[in-house]
């Protein structure tokens, strides 16, 4: 391709530069420490009974860290299964090469889909007796049995058979020859709440509810079947909750959904988010900084530009409500955060010159920002903060 500008003619064939060419570490990035993830499971696992499984819950790309990297990490840490929310999660992790059993905790109604979960070895979460009808074909026409785990509703009123129901069909689900019951399950919904463990909690209630239907259908924990409730919250409150498998998101990435009970806890924080300062500029006082002028200096003032946006998933509505680290000292983010860039006020410094890298997630020193800090000040939650990072945010593996 030859480009003709002005009056000069370039071969940019001679000169050829591949997006892999560019540093991921040129302008904002994720850093992922996957020793932090198998450390965290392997706490978690010690928190759990000898007999009760731990499922890593890698949904959303692993809440934004890298489905696949965290799943290698979670295993090594003693994982031995892992939870997806979509069928393209499950194959993303099938033809990468994971042998793990892997539940799709999303749900799969119709019979193309079941099929291609039947052919990737994934196990569906099934809700109804038309969807178990329709895996129990699959299993028939391929002369085999379809493993797949049941849901059944206690409270959170997503997915899940009527409990009533599931304790009236469950005979005739367990008669069906061509599937193969992995799993009995059901999710809380409020188990991150501070009165979780009073006993006329909902949560207790769920769980009472969950105990109360496994009697029904005279199934328990010593079978072979997984019997599973608790997501993070659910699993950090106590025993009672774990049946014998757990599944783990949030605590797994090294945060504690728990407000109250994290005081012992020893997690991990596996993700880093850190950029790189673009430019500097100092502003005398009284000068508008970012669109809309929001942010007016209140005395001659030295701004890093840093590369990175709400873009980037950084989100908007944090402007001005958030602290980057440089060894060791905060600077505050001034100004109304823009797709591609933001700036901190970082006056008084010297150290922090063009090319320096700041961190907005992860600690530095004794500094820590945690995506807990970010959720608290955009109301929101971390589950949120952590899927809101973009692909344009190149993931880097850090051991
Ligand atoms: C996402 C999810 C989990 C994990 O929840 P955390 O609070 O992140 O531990 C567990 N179970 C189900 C059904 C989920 O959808």
């Amino acid at each position: 391709m030859q480009i003709k500008q002005t009056n000069q003619i370039f071969n940019f064939e001679k000169y050829p530069i591949l997006e892999k060419d560019i540093d991921p570490k040129q302008r904002a990035w994720i850093e992922i420490r996957g020793k932090a993830i198998a450390t965290n499971v392997r706490y978690l696992k010690s928190l759990l009974s000898k007999n009760c499984q731990f499922m890593a819950v890698v949904k959303a790309d692993g809440y934004g860290h890298d489905a696949k990297l965290v799943s290698e990490y979670a295993i090594e840490g003693g994982a031995s299964q892992l939870g997806v929310a979509t069928l393209k999660e499950g194959i993303k992790l099938r033809s990468s090469g994971v042998k793990t059993p892997i539940l799709i905790l999303g749900n799969l109604y119709t019979k193309k889909d079941l099929i291609i979960a039947f052919k990737n070895d994934l196990m569906p979460t099934i809700s109804d007796l038309r969807e178990c009808l329709i895996c129990n074909n699959i299993g028939k026409q391929f002369g085999l049995k379809f493993s797949l785990h049941l849901k059944v509703d206690t409270g959170m009123s997503r997915l899940g058979f009527e409990s009533y129901k599931f304790i009236q069909e469950f005979e005739k689900i367990k008669s069906f020859e061509n599937i193969s019951i992995e799993g009995i399950y059901s999710h809380l919904s409020s188990a991150d709440e501070e009165n979780s463990l009073d006993s006329k909690s909902s949560t207790q209630l769920q769980r009472l509810k969950f105990k109360e239907i496994l009697k029904q259908i005279n199934v328990d924990s010593n079978h072979n079947i997984k019997i599973h409730l608790a997501n993070s919250a659910g699993m950090l409150l106590n025993k009672d909750f774990h049946f014998n498998m757990v599944r783990v998101g949030l605590s797994m990435y090294g945060y504690s959904p728990l407000s109250k009970i994290d005081k012992n806890l020893v997690l991990k924080p596996a993700l880093f988010l850190k950029v790189k300062v673009a430019f500097i500029r100092v502003i005398d006082q009284g000068v508008g900084v970012s669109y809309g002028g929001k942010f007016v200096s209140s005395r001659k003032t030295k701004l890093a530009v840093l590369s990175i946006g709400y873009a980037d998933g950084v989100l908007r509505n944090l402007s001005g409500k958030i602290k980057v680290i440089f060894k060791n000292k905060l600077y505050p983010q001034v100004g109304s955060i823009t797709m591609d860039q933001m700036m901190v006020d970082i006056t008084g410094s010297d150290e922090i010159k063009v090319g320096s890298t700041m961190v907005l997630l992860g600690s530095e020193g004794d500094k820590t920002i945690s995506p807990i800090d970010w959720a608290r000040e955009s109301n929101t939650i971390p589950w949120e903060i952590l899927c809101s990072f973009k692909n344009r945010l190149p993931r880097v593996k850090v051991d």
